[in-house]
């Protein structure tokens, strides 16, 4: 039996600190506790919305309908399996090396090492997990560093740190579908690209995940996730924001708009958005793809400048930027 709280507000549970209530909302704090909510709002036909760091969200002002559910499921096994069967995987990130972002020097090429597999539950904060496995003489997962969420969070957008993508360290994982059916999929079933995954389209929920992870250099791992950490920082506002708002773009419309770089970042900056303000949200001045929360901003704020930069791009450049952040709730 869980029990359900009614009108939560959602804002504390992103790092936007922008949104309204969740009709109903339910922390769970186990993976068993996860599962029951699921089935629970599957009985009772409710709209189920699932978030972990909220740290990729732009919760609607009015509210989201059904129940929220904060997946906080958080155990992590090492287990003594030796995954050779999987194939090491390095698939390319759409990301722009500049001045701040040189990553060329952060690698460590870890195909060398003995292989270990690791299971993690949904819910692990991603900062915690990194710090644990480096902890544990685990490597793999250092290039991640500086990511705020969840391993769900993470799995869902197939996150990108440097050159890396989290997907290609996936052996497998364990999902339930719309009927509350559990199964093991290997990763083919993700069909993870930039910042994309099957979960954004078949809306199934990840519970747990098996990494592949390496007994490597614990010192370069460490190196790595404090070094990349600090050049994240250096670039990311300290206002509230829920990360970079739009996708890079393709090589194809790099190449098409003549940009020397594929960041969108730098075309939201050419097309002059810097500092522009709509109530209380703004283009961060010193990253034009982050649009931060001056402490005021309402979801409204922030969709209305995706608007303007989008239309722009459009008029500009003939190019349609795709929001990298999720919106969640009532349009
Ligand atoms: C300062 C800052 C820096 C960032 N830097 C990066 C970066 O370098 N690279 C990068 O890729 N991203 C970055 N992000 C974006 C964000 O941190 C990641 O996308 C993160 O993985 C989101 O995790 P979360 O748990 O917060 O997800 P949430 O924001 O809670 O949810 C995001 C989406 O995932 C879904 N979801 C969450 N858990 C599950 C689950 N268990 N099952 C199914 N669906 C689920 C949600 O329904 C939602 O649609 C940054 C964000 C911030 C604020």
């Amino acid at each position: 039996m869980i029990t359900l709280e009614k009108k939560v507000s959602l804002k504390n549970y992103t790092t936007y600190k922008i949104g309204g209530e969740a009709e109903y909302f339910y922390q769970a704090n186990t993976k068993t506790e996860l599962i029951s909510a699921i089935q629970f709002a599957l009985k009772e036909e409710l709209e189920i919305n699932i978030i972990g760091g909220g740290s990729n969200v732009l919760v609607s002002d009015k509210g989201v309908k059904g129940l929220t559910i904060r997946n906080m499921a958080k155990d992590i096994n090492i287990t003594d399996k030796v995954p050779n069967d999987f194939d090491i995987k390095k698939s390319f990130a759409r990301y722009s090396q500049g001045e701040y972002m040189k990553f060329s020097d952060l690698e460590d090429d870890e195909t060398k090492y003995e292989r270990v597999l690791v299971e993690v539950q949904s819910g692990v904060n991603l900062t915690f997990f990194i710090n644990q496995m480096i902890n544990s003489g685990l490597t793999g997962i250092q290039y991640f560093s500086g990511i705020p969420g969840t391993i769900g969070g993470a799995v869902f957008n197939n996150i990108h740190g440097g050159t890396r993508i989290i997907g290609d360290l996936i052996y497998s994982a364990e999902v339930m579908d719309n009927e509350g059916k559990i199964t093991e999929v290997n990763p083919d079933f993700f069909r993870f690209g930039y910042d994309e995954s099957i979960l954004h389209t078949n809306k199934y929920f990840l519970l747990s995940v098996k990494f592949v992870l390496f007994k490597g250099d614990q010192n370069i791992a460490k190196k790595i996730a404090l070094e990349w950490t600090k050049r994240k920082k250096a670039i990311q506002p300290i206002l509230p924001s829920a990360g970079s708002v739009f996708k890079n773009i393709t090589e194809e419309e790099r190449i098409a708009v003549g940009a020397p770089v594929n960041s969108s970042g730098w075309l939201i900056d050419q097309m002059g958005f810097k500092g522009f303000t709509i109530g209380g949200a703004k283009v961060y001045e010193k990253h034009a793809n982050f649009i931060v929360n001056m402490g005021f901003a309402k979801q409204a704020d922030v969709s209305a400048i995706i608007e303007k930069i989008q239309e722009k791009a459009l008029d500009k450049y003939k190019l349609e930027l795709i929001p990298e952040i999720i919106f969640k709730g009532e349009k």
